[in-house]
């Protein structure tokens, strides 16, 4: 949520091609050219695959124990999860992006949106190759930038990057990027979920052309306003912003550089709280619960003392999106990885194993002994997100979290007041 200088007239969505094995074989060069995958939290399913692995026909989701023979002849090299690993290359990705652009969004472990705008706009392509460049060389992982008019034609691009040459770019409105929204099915529109699919297919809307053409009033009939947005913005019309971004299906990212430099390990712990939080209610918004969740501190990349970047991990005992528990965890993961002396520039929370909430997999003490105090949560949790929902933001919150004025927040100086949303900010008349 920083502010930019002027409106990006692109957007570049960089994305790291089947990351968790990627990362995997940084370290193991033998599995070159070799099926690659990695499992979930607690082994669970398949929720990497190299391309090798992909070959083979192995799906995403698949329970490890129902393809374990399988795997096995085909010597598919298997991995557990490791998100301190993952987490740290993907901060290395994210710090490489930052050499070559003022601002970038990371959106989810291995994808962040670049808005483009001024000269990096005009020389969007030459830009997207030199980031496919830089990231391979400094960090080893292999990207796929996709560019477009808005955030939801840069992801549509960045599809057609990965299966394509490496870089997509989709302008809106000219006759390449129609003929190309008219191959793509509906689904494959980011935001646009199978349910909402089969809405649209019933009006005859099979396509993301279709969806871009279609009638506001009738796709809003059937997708709320959600859904207009997401048409308008194949039209080109930006209007999806990273706060209301449809959640990324496996991580949920909360990340954000400090207003002034922080050295306490109180501070620290605020700001982590206030991202376990924000990722809390995203995640719930979606009905989504997650595995565990990864706890990222640096110092500043061109700081004046010594330079640290830490990133610990932790895990569940049963899949959560109760905030109280991701901000105890969140404490905790501090915990490992603080060391006193460093002035920290920034900090962040990672959600990871994201699963439906009703289809999670219990824990079996969760069923011996049905938790009185979950059930409480719950309930605390909805109130918490409807107050929140309705009054904004931050009106209700957790202790944990800090002062609102804390210094580490960071500084909008430039943002213009909050004329319709806040009373201390109404404009005053004469
Ligand atoms: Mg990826």
């Amino acid at each position: 949520m920083q502010s930019t200088s002027s409106t990006p007239k692109l957007w570049a969505l960089v994305d790291c091609n089947n990351f968790y094995a990627s990362c995997e074989r940084l370290f193991r060069p033998d599995l070159l050219g070799k099926p690659v995958v990695v499992l979930s939290n607690n082994d669970g399913c398949i929720v990497a695959r190299s391309n090798e692995a992909k070959s083979l026909g192995i799906g995403m989701g698949e329970p490890e124990f129902k393809v374990r023979d399988f795997l096995k002849r085909h010597g598919v090299a298997v991995f557990s999860s490791n998100y301190a690993l993952y987490g740290d290359i993907s901060n290395r990705v994210m710090r490489t992006l930052e050499t070559l652009a003022p601002v970038i969004e990371q959106y989810s472990i291995d994808e962040a949106f670049v808005p483009l705008s001024g000269p990096l706009a005009c020389n969007a392509d030459e830009l997207a190759m030199s980031v496919r460049e830089r990231v391979r060389k400094w960090t080893g992982i292999v990207v796929s930038v996709g560019v477009g008019t808005t955030r939801t034609l840069a992801k549509l691009a960045g599809e057609l990057a990965k299966k394509g040459e490496g870089v997509y770019r989709l302008d809106a409105g000219t006759s390449e990027t129609e003929k190309t929204l008219s191959k793509m099915p509906v689904e494959d529109v980011w935001g646009i979920g199978r349910r909402s699919a089969e809405k649209l297919r019933l009006r005859s809307i099979h396509t993301a052309k279709d969806l871009c053409d279609a009638d506001g009033g009738v796709i809003r009939k059937l997708l709320s306003v959600t859904g207009l947005h997401t048409a308008m913005e194949l039209r080109g019309i930006p209007c999806i912003d990273q706060s209301d971004a449809p959640a990324p299906r496996r991580t949920m990212v909360s990340s954000r550089s400090f207003g002034e430099k922080v050295t306490e390990k109180k501070y620290l712990a605020e700001a982590l709280s206030m991202h376990a939080a924000l990722a809390g209610e995203r995640v719930r918004r979606e009905h989504l619960v997650a595995g565990g969740i990864a706890v990222h501190i640096r110092t500043a990349r061109h700081g004046q003392g010594p330079f640290y970047d830490k990133t610990a991990e932790v895990s569940f005992s049963s899949p959560t999106a109760n905030t109280r528990q991701l901000i105890k965890a969140a404490r905790e993961g501090l915990d490992t990885v603080f060391l006193r002396g460093f002035e920290y520039a920034k900090a962040g929370v990672m959600l990871f194993d994201l699963v439906d909430r009703h289809k999670r997999q219990g824990n079996l003490l969760d069923f011996a002994r049905p938790d009185a105090q979950a059930a409480k949560d719950k309930n605390f949790m909805s109130v918490l997100d409807m107050v929140n929902k309705r009054f904004g933001r931050g009106t209700v919150r957790f202790a944990a979290e800090g002062a609102e004025t804390a210094l580490w927040h960071t500084k909008h100086t430039r943002r213009s007041p909050k004329y319709t949303s806040a009373w201390e900010d109404l404009p005053v008349v004469r």
